[in-house]
């Protein structure tokens, strides 16, 4: 059983831009968190944790120490890495209870989440995560026309199939890409070289074109939000591997109700919102 529950925390500690590329949330902001918990509920009350409890560790414990640390030249990787054995120091008290993972929102656009390997053994000290991992999670956001059309297909096939989206001209989507990735150092670069995987692979070739025409990734492949993703991991996972990262997935939203996961398999805690295309 794994619970997860999100705290939310108005800061009040004077958090400071820890540097131009990792920037926590300035004072008025609203930090929020992320806690995982694995173990089995109470048979009575049938929690695994109360929910009130985990708010009142990432505030008391958690917060202060993201929010302080913030002051001196701690990495945001040890300072998440420091509020997260904090925080099961406090949890695993209870010892039905684990802390799987602990995510920090740096900004509104990414989240740094501190994964155990195996939440299931007892691990009060770093030392006792046996290969932990940080993730990184950044959105962000760009905009195309695309037209989806079957050449093989006869025109009232195809409009039978497509409706709107086979217009003879296009259409346009506001899509966002959430970009999912795991780090193997605490070199703090890797907010850096994410941005800039994203920027060269994906929005120089895709933001502001027509994807059918402009694009020769899609001349012969339907534009759908599914081959997008794919398209787009393809070339992240090439570019953050020369970076060091490793892409786990890519989830490209077309509308906010329909968005497509490539790979699938993964667990996605969260969906930070998108950086603003410029
Ligand atoms: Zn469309």
């Amino acid at each position: 059983m794994l619970l997860t529950r999100k705290t939310q925390v108005h800061s009040r500690l004077g958090a400071k831009p820890m540097q131009a590329d990792c920037t926590l949330a300035s004072v008025h902001s609203i930090l929020e968190f992320e806690t995982g918990i694995v173990g089995v509920p109470d048979r009575r009350t049938g929690f695994l944790l109360n929910i009130v409890t985990i708010d009142e560790a990432v505030r008391a414990i958690a917060h202060p120490i993201i929010a302080r640390a913030s002051l001196d030249d701690e990495s945001i990787f040890a300072t998440v890495r420091r509020a997260a054995v904090a925080i099961a120091q406090k949890l695993e008290l209870d010892a039905r209870v684990r802390v799987a993972y602990f995510a920090c929102d740096l900004n509104p656009h990414t989240r740094v989440t501190y994964k155990r390997a195996d939440p299931a053994l007892s691990t009060l000290t770093p030392p006792a995560m046996p290969q932990p991992t940080f993730e990184i999670t950044a959105s962000y956001e760009f905009a195309a026309s695309h037209r989806l059309h079957c050449p093989g297909l006869s025109d009232d096939e195809n409009r039978r199939i497509f409706g709107k989206c086979n217009n003879p001209n296009g259409h346009g989507h506001n899509y966002r890409i959430e970009v999912h990735c795991t780090v193997a150092s605490e070199d703090q670069t890797a907010f850096a070289a994410l941005d800039a995987a994203v920027e060269n692979e994906i929005m120089r070739r895709f933001d502001h074109r027509h994807l059918n025409l402009d694009c020769p990734e899609f001349a012969a492949l339907n534009p759908s939000v599914e081959n997008i993703a794919m398209v787009c991991f393809g070339y992240l996972k090439q570019a953050l591997g020369n970076a060091g990262l490793t892409a786990r997935c890519v989830r490209v939203y077309e509308t906010h109700k329909t968005s497509a996961i490539y790979p699938s398999g993964h667990e996605l805690d969260h969906s930070p919102q998108a950086k603003p295309a410029l």
